[in-house]
């Protein structure tokens, strides 16, 4: 009897992810393979989850999601990016960003339509896309060296060559994982081009925007020229906050795109964490933001794991936001990463 999975979801067996938590486990090992915060969210934000289960958020939030949330993320984008979204029309709450992305792909991408994605990608867009029936067409991120020391970059050049009639959206992850790497300015102003010259759907999935080091800003694409009106802009509490175990998520796009994403969102998990929303709803519009906390510390673990790592002769790759850190190990990477839990008792990826 052959294997029951559907032929577009072979491939997608085991992550590596699983692969090496399990070895975690096994060795008990210190486990820096899996992207999720070594600390709970703020105290007031669990307070206020406990609150919303004993004052009666437990039954169906609307399909939206609730307003006081809605509200917040519009407040947000309008305070941080100067993007204006309408709460009841443009935005709509998730079951995490993963569900904003793969509704989005099975909203915009049709059998055999294309979309571009730079690699490495997190996992959930390739199942996603070949969820939708779609392809992927992948550009390569590469490391290269600048003024400020090595970055990842890519080349706009293979970025043009990978669009072709077939290509509906280009699925645009800043802060990036795993690179750490902030996509600059210019390099966003290669891919707005790109996509309005071939007028392209950009699901921009920015979970780290405000994980981001040094000073840095996150810069959305949908406040690029003509962008907002083809940009599915993608977040989630998890990250912002340190809950990644709540699964609250949010999407922001204009009205033709957020019903698209909804059609399909309703029929996923229709919705979601219904006292989780209000608490995140009060952490969005808390001042100062919780999330300059999160920052600061994981800047400083940053900080620390690149020099540590650097003084173990490491060729490190100074990420510029996330929770990520790259090392470019001039070997095979597969091979070092099986064996570090029983040479040094950690797990990376
Ligand atoms: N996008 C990226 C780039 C991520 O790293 C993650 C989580 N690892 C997600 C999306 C998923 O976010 P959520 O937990 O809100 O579904």
């Amino acid at each position: 009897m052959s294997a029951p999975l559907v032929t577009r979801m072979r491939g997608f067996g085991t992550t590596i992810f699983a692969e090496m938590s399990a070895l975690a486990l096994a060795t008990g090992s210190i486990n820096l393979g899996q992207g999720f915060p070594d600390t709970d969210g703020p105290e007031d934000l669990l307070a206020d989850a406990i609150t919303a289960i004993r004052s009666g958020h437990n039954q169906y939030p609307p399909g939206l999601g609730i307003l006081e949330l809605r509200e917040a993320v519009s407040d947000h984008h309008l305070r941080c990016y100067s993007l204006a979204y309408d709460p009841d029309s443009e935005v709509l709450v998730t079951a995490g960003a993963t569900e904003a992305l793969t509704a989005a792909i099975l909203a915009l991408i049709d059998s055999e339509d294309e979309v571009v994605v730079f690699e490495p990608y997190y996992d959930s867009y390739a199942a996603a896309i070949a969820l939708a029936g779609g392809r992927r067409r992948v550009v390569t991120l590469r490391r290269e060296h600048g003024d400020q020391g090595s970055t990842w970059g890519f080349d706009p050049d293979e970025l043009r060559a990978a669009v072709t009639n077939r290509t509906r959206a280009v699925l645009l992850n800043t802060p990036h994982n795993p690179t750490g790497k902030v996509f600059s300015a210019a390099e966003l102003r290669v891919i707005a081009e790109l996509a309005l010259q071939h007028a392209l759907w950009v699901i921009a999935d920015e979970v780290y925007e405000h994980l981001v080091f040094d000073g840095r800003r996150h810069v959305p694409i949908a406040t690029l020229p003509g962008m907002r009106e083809r940009t599915v802009m993608i977040g989630s509490a998890g990250k912002s906050f340190s809950v990644t175990g709540w699964k609250i998520g949010w999407l922001a796009a204009p009205p033709e795109l957020t019903t698209a994403v909804r059609t399909v969102k309703q029929f996923l998990t229709y919705v979601n964490g219904a006292p989780f929303q209000p608490a995140i709803a009060r952490a969005l519009a808390a001042q100062p933001p919780h999330y300059d906390a999160a920052r600061m510390r994981l800047q400083a673990q940053r900080d620390r794991l690149c020099a540590g790592l650097s003084d173990l002769g490491f060729d490190v790759i100074r990420p510029e936001g996330t929770y990520f850190a790259t090392v470019d190990l001039h070997r095979d990477g597969l091979e070092f990463c099986r064996n570090l839990p029983t040479t040094a008792g950690v797990v990376a990826i």
